[in-house]
């Protein structure tokens, strides 16, 4: 017998496609974030509960939204950022699908309240079960701030793969990070249950955003590195390493960035933790942060719904260019013996 073929209901749908986005707080926290640095915002605070599965709020100081586009930001495929397929080649923004909101929307609640810049009415907007549920005038600042809450909740399933607090909250950590040093041109704050676990100032240089993430310690045993691109791929490269003696047990404090968009790259971390050579103990990682500019086409951010992974058009050029980089900043800062093996 042929199982019978059903159409599935368009809120079971909406789960099914949200689940593409959204995989745990951290994701969430990745697409707020985002949306709130898509719109020029120059301050943004990331407060979670319970590792971020009890509650996340980011609020920011950004351009807002009126009610009616606050009320079109929570619908499916809506966004301001992109009119058509030609744009992908050219995203100047984080954002482009236009679904972050409506995932969040569907499973959990979610609560909005915005007021545009310079204007004079503020909106709160709350949705659950991927539904408008109110949207009513709200006095509020100017900027937007976006609470989610009951993650999963209707969908078991999903919630039952979270991870405990401390482990969803280090990647939450992870990508606030990543951001943080990212943009040290905005001050960015981070809170769990309560208590910051850092911010940055916004002052701009990228060294004192890595005091704050990292300590004094590890920003002090960072060395500059400076690529301008007559040997591969990539256009410039421009950031910091650290000392072959300080580091860590894990990859994550390695960070790329392209052209100031917070990705990973195993074969950016490979290339970084080649050009140590010997100097680096085996399982033992350096903290850098990475900014490579890549001409358009040379790479695709846009392989994953999620949009962390990156997939380069010349990922053996890029490499290359990569490690030479960090070994000439190394040799230079004389923390390398030009004999040490290259793998
Ligand atoms: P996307 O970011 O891909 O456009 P989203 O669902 O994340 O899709 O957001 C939909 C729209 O809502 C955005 O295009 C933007 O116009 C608006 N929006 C979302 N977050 C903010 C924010 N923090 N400040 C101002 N506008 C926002
Ligand atoms: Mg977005």
């Amino acid at each position: 017998m042929t199982p019978e073929i059903r159409e599935l209901d368009a809120e079971t749908r909406d789960r099914i496609a949200a689940g593409e986005v959204i995989e745990r707080p951290a994701s969430v926290v990745k697409e707020l974030l985002e949306n709130a640095l898509d719109a020029d915002a120059g301050r943004i605070e990331v407060a979670v509960e319970a590792g971020g599965t009890e509650r996340i709020v980011v609020s920011d100081d950004g351009v807002g939204m009126s009610e009616s586009d606050a009320e079109m930001a929570v619908r499916e495929h809506t966004t301001s950022k992109l009119d058509s397929i030609e744009d992908l080649d050219a995203i100047g923004t984080l954002g482009f699908r236009g679904e972050a909101l409506h995932a969040i929307g569907s499973v959990a609640r979610l609560r909005i309240e915005t007021k545009p810049r310079g204007g004079s009415r503020g909106t709160a907007i709350a949705v659950g079960n991927g539904e408008v549920l109110t949207c009513e005038p709200a006095g509020c600042p100017e900027g937007t701030t976006v609470e989610v809450t009951d993650l999963f909740g209707a969908v078991p399933a999903r919630r039952k793969y979270l991870k405990t607090e401390a482990t969803e909250f280090d990647h939450v950590q992870r990508i606030v990070a990543g951001y943080a040093l990212a943009r040290p041109d905005v001050a960015v704050s981070l809170v769990h249950d309560g208590r910051e676990t850092f911010s940055t100032t916004g002052d701009g240089d990228r060294r004192s955003a890595l005091m704050a993430v990292y300590g004094r310690n590890v920003a002090n045993a960072m060395i500059d590195v400076e690529n301008d691109g007559d040997c591969g791929p990539i256009e410039r490269i421009e950031g910091l390493v650290s000392h072959p003696e300080t580091n860590r047990a894990g990859r994550e404090y390695m960070t790329t960035l392209i052209d100031g968009r917070y990705v990973t790259s195993g074969a950016v971390r490979e290339a970084i933790v080649d050009a140590y050579g010997d100097q680096l103990a085996p399982d033992r990682y350096p903290f850098a942060v990475l900014d490579l500019s890549v001409p358009p086409g040379g790479v695709d951010v846009n392989v994953h719904p999620r949009k962390l992974e990156v997939l380069f058009a010349d990922e053996a050029g890029v490499s290359r260019q990569v490690s030479e980089a960090v070994e000439t900043a190394l040799l230079e800062a004389g923390l390398l013996r030009s004999s040490a093996p290259r793998g």
